[in-house]
Parts: structure tokens; C-alpha cells; sequence
């Protein structure tokens, strides 16, 4: 099963208007505020729908935002539209990004490691310490899956339409299998599980880090320079 599902049945990254992604965007806002400064340009790196794009713009950053997913992309142009925005919404691979070197101040890369095994990963940060300028920042925000495991395998549930109904690991716990239940529907997804030990050695290849918070009991997040 492909992730889009699971992004269009989650309004928390599917519906910038849904009061989901709304808390998500309050939560971040002052921690970008504060580590963004001054204004510059800014890659949003795996934008999926754009509120982050757009939270950036309306700050006055000039933001150029990359997805794989054609179907979030349409997503993000269509609120583009609503809101006369004028981020430009490209298609692309994190893995290859289609950049000069040293283009942007920012990169910001919020809620996607689930998406990327670790061979991934690397060449994912390798890139954006490639197309971010020398003292620019790489704003990373992730949760970190392996804490989160046992809680999820606990059986507690999430959102109100859909619950767990399974947490799969594999032995090595390297990723895992989730599947979502409604009254009427179930489907099963495929996440990398990331600690944030793995996520910092990785990062430690590239960046050197300037700030490290937790922001909730499985949340973090982290601001790193190219080295
Ligand atoms: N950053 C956005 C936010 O916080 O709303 C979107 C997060 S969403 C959880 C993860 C996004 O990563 C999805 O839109 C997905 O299409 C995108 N993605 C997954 N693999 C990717 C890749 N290789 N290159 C670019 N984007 C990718």
C-alpha cells in the first residue's frame, strides 16, 4: 500500500486548513522563527502539501519546495492557488536534488524520515549539505520511531477515524509495519524506523550541529551546518 493513503486518510498532512496541521505549524513556528534568521531562501524538502512552504512565505522567505508525489504536489498547488502564493512547487527526488550547489540558506525537512532507509538517508543529507550555502542551516524534524515503538505496540490508539490494529517490526526493527483500521477500511504501511542516535551519527557525516530540542516525548527538533 502506497503512502498516499495513509496522507489522505491523516489531514495532519494532507488538509493545511484542518485544525491537525494547524497544531503541527504552531508547534514549529516559533522554533523557525528563531533559528531562521535572517530571511533567505529556503528549500522545503519533501513539502508534501506546502503549509510549511506557505507559513515561510507569508514570513517573507523566498521558498522553492520539492516532493516526489505527484498526487501531494497537485495538493499544494491547488492551496498555492487559494492563497496567490508564489512558491514554486518542483517534482523531484530528495536523493538527486536538481539544484546548483550552494543555492539556499534553509533547508528544512519536517516529518520524512520515515520514507528513507538509511543508504537513502545518507545520499538525502549529502545532497542538501550540497545545496545549501556554507553557514547555511539544515532544520530537521523528525519522530523518533524506535522510542515510539513500544508505546505503539501497546495497542493506544491514534487519530478518530482510524486506529492501530498492528505494529509489525521486522526482527531488527530496521522498519515496520503498521496497519490502520476503521469501521470499514484497513490498510497497512511500510516506515523506516529511526532513532535519533542513527539520525545523528548519519547527520554527523555532513552537518555539525547547532541545536538539538525535544519537543515532545517522541519529537525532535534539530538545526545542523554544513561542515
Ligand atoms: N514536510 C511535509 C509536512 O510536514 O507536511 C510533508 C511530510 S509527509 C509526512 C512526507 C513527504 O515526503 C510526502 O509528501 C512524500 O511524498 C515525500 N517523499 C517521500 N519520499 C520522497 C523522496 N524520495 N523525495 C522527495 N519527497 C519524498
Amino acid at each position: 500500500m502506497s503512502f498516499e493513503k495513509y496522507y489522505t486518510v491523516f489531514k495532519a498532512y494532507s488538509d493545511i486548513y484542518s485544525n491537525e496541521y494547524k497544531k503541527r505549524i504552531k508547534t514549529l513556528e516559533p522554533l523557525l522563527l528563531k533559528h531562521m534568521t535572517p530571511r533567505g531562501k529556503v528549500l522545503d524538502l519533501a513539502c508534501g502539501v506546502g503549509g510549511f512552504s506557505f507559513l515561510l512565505e507569508d514570513l517573507g522567505f523566498d521558498v522553492v519546495a520539492l516532493d516526489s508525489s505527484e498526487s501531494m504536489l497537485e495538493k499544494a498547488r491547488k492551496f498555492a492557488k487559494d492563497k496567490m502564493s508564489r512558491v514554486e512547487f518542483v517534482k523531484g527526488n530528495a536523493e538527486n536534488l536538481p539544484f546548483e550547489d550552494n543555492s539556499f540558506e534553509y533547508v528544512i525537512f519536517i516529518d520524512s524520515l520515515v520514507h528513507f532507509e538509511p543508504a537513502e538517508l545518507n545520499v538525502v543529507f549529502k545532497e542538501t549539505a550540497r545545496v545549501l550555502k556554507p553557514g547555511g542551516k539544515f532544520i530537521l524534524q523528525f519522530t523518533d520511531l524506535r522510542e515510539l515503538l513500544p508505546v505503539l505496540m501497546s495497542g493506544q490508539v491514534v487519530g478518530t477515524e482510524y486506529w492501530i490494529s498492528r505494529v509489525l517490526p521486522d526482527p531488527e526493527e530496521k522498519t515496520v509495519v503498521i496497519e490502520f483500521q476503521s469501521e470499514n477500511d484497513h490498510f497497512r504501511i511500510r516506515f523506516n524506523v529511526w532513532g535519533r542516535t542513527a539520525v545523528e551519527l548519519l547527520a554527523k557525516l555532513y552537518f555539525r550541529q547547532l541545536h538539538s530540542e525535544k519537543l515532545n516525548e517522541h519529537s525532535y527538533f534539530q538545526v545542523y551546518t554544513p561542515k
